[in-house]
């Protein structure tokens, strides 16, 4: 199987691929191929759908504002992706498009907003969000896109929370060191807003089964910061890093 040149455009389709479909794609997606990157028909591209892999093909042919592809071979199975959720609070602007685009590439499987008592951000926006997820599988190799849930209430979370599931609760006042807590899938992340956790807040969490407070070192981090700097720990020894 030869390999396919690294500058080859990578695209999320939500259409099922496979070696008799003729996609067709529209719109934004369209716009990007054909005025910004320039390509033209016959130029190869790859197309993943979240469903059944990685594609190659080519454009059969290109129109003003859309293209049909034909499909050549499967480059990727579907991957199975750790089964880690990022659970945070959502913060603000570039700092949330950051959370959403990082986790993304770490190989999270699922995003969960979560509303806390000192969350400030009132309307998490789906749809911007949803095409952030999709930029970064684009970009990063991904062939399966993660979850975006909607978001729910802390107390709310941890109602519903799915037993056996544990649930690591970074705490900014201190836990166990991250690195040695044995967590493996399925496992769960929860970072707070830029005020943290409420006394109350953190007390719900302690009386919770599934879950472990732990400590991201001595410094405060930005909820960012924390969110990333976990999801790589947790990756690195749990994940699919090795
Ligand atoms: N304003 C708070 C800090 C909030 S930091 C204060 O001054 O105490 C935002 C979130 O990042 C926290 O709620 C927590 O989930 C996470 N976080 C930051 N630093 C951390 C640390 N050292 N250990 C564990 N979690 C941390």
């Amino acid at each position: 199987m030869s390999a396919t040149p690294a500058s080859t455009p990578r695209l999320f389709v939500d259409l099922p691929l496979g070696p008799d479909t003729a996609p067709v794609i529209d719109g934004a997606a369209a716009h990007y191929l054909l005025n910004v990157m320039r390509l033209k028909t016959g130029d190869p591209l790859l197309l993943f759908d979240n469903r059944s892999g990685e594609w190659l093909g080519a454009i059969a042919d290109a129109g003003k504002r859309s293209l049909s592809v034909r499909i050549d071979r499967q480059t990727r199975d579907l991957e199975a992706v750790p089964d880690l959720w990022l659970c945070f609070a959502p913060v603000k602007k570039a700092r949330l498009d950051w959370i959403i685009e990082k986790a993304t590439e770490l190989g999270v499987a699922r995003l969960q907003p979560v509303i806390t008592e000192r969350t400030i951000v009132e309307r998490v926006k789906a749809e911007r969000i949803e095409a952030q997820i999709i930029e970064a599988c684009e970009q990063c190799g991904r062939t399966a896109v993660p979850t975006l849930a909607d978001p729910v209430k802390l107390p709310q979370l941890l109602k519903d929370w799915p037993a056996g599931r544990t649930l690591l609760f970074a705490d900014e006042a201190g836990g166990a060191p991250f690195a040695s807590v044995d967590a493996p899938a399925p496992a769960a992340i929860l970072t707070g807003p830029e005020g943290g956790f409420t006394d109350r807040e953190r007390a719900l969490l302690l009386a919770s089964t599934d879950v472990r407070r732990v400590a991201l070192g001595p410094r405060i981090l930005r909820a960012e910061t924390a969110a990333i700097a976990a999801t790589s720990l947790w990756m690195a020894r749990h994940g699919d890093w090795t």
